[in-house]
């Protein structure tokens, strides 16, 4: 190492920190980041899911310095810019169904949730807002308040409701499941959630930083009648599972429901920060000057957005997704025959899951395990984070480029950085520092 870890903690702040090993990057390529000290690194998190094509994709470099060489400005609230226009053009052409209307833009998933949190509420006069427990819709106040992960240091908000998100391992069964979420879901309308006081329903199709958890099937098309019955909206929050990533374009529709409204952030920018709220007219022109800061709408941003939708299109990255994540799937499925450390494998496409557990029958969460993991992985040349209430699932959002021997490589780090922690052959004390989430 050139000490570049250690140079930062003299400069940066810890605040926006989210540390598992000491990593420190000068640069990257494809699925692949290069470590200060020369190393090349598979990457199987991609920045939890923003570097969607990997990184110094060249379709986005292009486009970037296209936008950049003839630049329309740095923001769309006092003027409309082509690149913007073409986007939502692009966006509302993805977007089947009654979410089809217009697009707002922002610069991460959290503005955006923030935003139709707030407009939800004033659209519709109803004050309440469901959310699922475990969510995670953001890291400002207003998306914290709408959120349910436990890691969050942030208020809720007083009109919130967090109900539980169906957890088919925990459960035994999807059924178990499924019938145990919809009848806590249930009986809150019945008693303390009048359904006709709740403006909308935060969901997420499937719930990634609370454990990667997948729906039972039919499980949110029992939720839409309910919504529907009671004039609910729901907004699906595509940040990380959307746009391709779990083998369909829309999640959504995958996971059997239609949302009123969609949105989008991570990888919609291949990198840059850019986020999009889809939904109908009436909803998104509730009112002028009420969400916006001050490069929303930037042209750089969305020619990366721009460039990110035509590849995913022109490499086929979605059927990439579907069969790349078959592949990865298939490998983690063989790694829990090997290891009873593994509980679950779970995902749709490349968004995956690795519940680690101590004991299969009582599914106690191998916490410390998981972290060791992932430490140990790193060491050996891949980078995978881990998510969930209990901090015990290790979770894989690699690029949508990622090709099937590079997903076969990296699970073969894995095999071995499992072996050797189950093993107890990792020292716990490389943790000092490290306390993840
Ligand atoms: C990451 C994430 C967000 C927040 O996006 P930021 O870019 O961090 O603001 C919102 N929703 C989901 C589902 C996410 O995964």
């Amino acid at each position: 190492m050139s000490g570049l870890y250690a140079r930062e903690s003299r400069s940066v702040s810890t605040m926006a920190h989210l540390r598992f090993f000491p990593l420190a990057v000068t640069g990257g390529s494809g699925a692949y980041l290069t470590g200060d000290d020369g190393r090349r690194l598979l990457d199987f998190a991609a920045s939890w899911g923003a570097a969607s094509l990997g990184h110094a994709h060249p379709a986005v470099r292009a486009a970037v310095d296209r936008a950049l060489s003839d630049q329309a400005g740095a923001s769309y609230l006092s003027m409309a810019n082509d690149i913007c226009v073409l986007l939502a053009e692009r966006l509302l052409a993805l977007v089947p169904g009654r979410a089809r209307g217009r697009v707002w833009f922002g610069h991460s998933g959290s503005d955006a949730n923030e935003t139709v949190a707030r407009m939800v509420v004033a659209a519709t006069g109803r004050p309440r807002i469901l959310a699922f427990r475990g969510a995670y819709h953001g890291g400002t106040v207003g998306s914290m308040a709408v959120s349910g992960h436990p890691a969050q240091q942030g208020l809720r908000a007083a009109g919130l409701t967090l109900v539980p998100y169906p957890d088919s391992f925990a459960a035994g069964s999807p059924e178990a499941a499924m019938q145990q979420a919809l009848a806590e879901l249930e009986r809150l309308f019945a008693t303390e959630v009048p359904p006709h006081e709740v403006a909308a329903f935060f969901v997420e199709p499937i719930q990634s930083d609370g454990g990667m958890l997948v729906p039972p099937s039919g499980y949110f098309a029992a939720v839409e009648a309910l919504c529907r019955k009671n004039g609910i909206l729901i907004i699906s929050d595509e940040v990380k599972v959307g746009l391709g990533r779990t083998g369909r374009f829309n999640a959504f529709g995958q996971a059997g429901f239609e949302p009123d409204i969609v949105v989008f952030g991570k990888g919609l920018g291949g990198g840059l920060p850019i986020s999009a709220v889809v939904g109908p007219e009436a909803l998104m022109n509730h009112s002028s000057a009420f969400s916006l800061q001050t490069v929303h709408g930037n042209p750089v941003c969305a020619a990366a957005a721009l460039a990110v939708l035509d590849t995913i299109e022109r490499e086929n990255l979605v059927e990439n997704a579907d069969r790349t994540g078959q592949v990865l799937h298939e490998a983690l499925t063989g790694l829990a025959s090997k290891y009873a450390i593994i509980g679950d494998v779970r995902g749709r496409g490349l968004a995956l899951g690795v519940e680690l557990v101590n004991d299969r029958s009582t599914r106690k969460p191998a916490r410390r395990e998981a972290a060791l993991a992932v430490f140990r992985a790193f060491e050996l040349g891949l980078v995978l984070y881990y998510v969930g209430v209990e901090s015990n699932v290790l979770e894989l959002t690699p690029p949508l480029t990622l090709t099937e021997e590079e997903a076969r490589q990296g699970v073969a780090i894995l095999d071995r950085a499992l072996g050797e922690v189950t093993q107890g052959l990792v020292d716990h004390k490389v943790l000092d520092g490290f306390s993840g989430w």
